[in-house]
């Protein structure tokens, strides 16, 4: 279970995010939704410990540790995943290595065995089909000269070959197409389990149909302005952020 409180954190001294409380139950998928700058990003970075960031109160437990003490090596550990919203380029760094290597930090640090070359390519094959995914992309640099619809597959092959306890998505969703969403959709799905829970922030209603969240957030101006059921969600969809904004002001 993740358990955020009265979360604040800052960039270069300027604050973002204004006091979060969200609650994510194991098991449960929670959408966050809200209007461009307003900190969903952030939220993520935060989670996943990324240092620019400082947490200026509040506090974040994940399966009762304090999640916010970890190094983000340690988060990772935990279980946690970040799906970037703009994945990043590695030049120089072959893919299915850099997953291979991700892959056996975990394992080693649970204690379990590695995985070797062949072992791992074997995983990763079948996961890249499973995604609709073209195997050569695994032997190319990591998202280097990917377009935007296949660095999203990868992150979501990340996450199926990571197998998280929380997986945060940053718009894994954005720029792709109707098969894509699906394909993004599924790859949450399959890893859904009483062990399993997810963050997904998202703009789209699309995603949110296939994926049926437990609770939705709506974020603004670094705060919770609304939170509730698959519902709202739908009524954003029809009358936008704007009043909801508004009536949180
Ligand atoms: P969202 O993901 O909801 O669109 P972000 O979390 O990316 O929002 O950004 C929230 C706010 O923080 C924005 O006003 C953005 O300009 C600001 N911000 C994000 N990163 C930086 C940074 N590195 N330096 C200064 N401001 C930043
Ligand atoms: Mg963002």
């Amino acid at each position: 279970m993740l358990e955020i409180r009265g979360l604040a954190a800052s960039i270069e001294d300027k604050p973002i995010l204004k006091g979060i409380d969200i609650t994510v139950p194991d098991g449960e998928i929670h959408a966050i939704m809200g209007p461009n700058g307003s900190g969903k990003s952030t939220l993520g970075y935060v989670l996943a410990g990324r240092e620019e960031y400082e947490v200026t109160a509040g506090g974040v437990t994940f399966n009762g540790a304090d999640l916010l003490a970890m190094e983000p090596e340690e988060r990772a550990v935990a279980g946690i995943f970040l799906a970037f919203q703009a994945p990043i380029e590695l030049p120089g760094v072959n893919n299915a290595n850099f997953l291979r290597t991700a892959l056996n930090a975990i394992r080693r640090a649970r204690g379990e065995e590695e995985l070797d070359a062949a072992q791992f390519l074997k995983t990763a094959r079948a996961a890249a089909k499973t995604l609709a995914m073209k195997e050569d992309l695994l032997k190319r640099n990591v998202n280097v000269g990917f377009s935007g619809g296949e660095k999203k597959r990868n992150e979501v092959l990340q996450m199926a070959i990571l197998k998280p306890r929380l997986a945060i998505l940053d718009e894994t969703d954005s720029g792709l197409d109707i098969d894509a969403l699906r394909i993004v959709a599924d790859g949450v799905n399959a890893l859904r389990s009483p062990d399993f829970s997810a963050l997904v922030i998202t703009h789209h209603q699309r995603l949110l149909d296939l994926l049926v969240p437990n609770r939705v957030h709506v974020l603004a101006h670094g705060r919770i302005v609304r939170s509730g059921g698959p519902e709202l969600a739908l009524e954003l969809e029809k009358s936008g952020y704007a009043a909801m904004v508004q009536e949180a002001a």
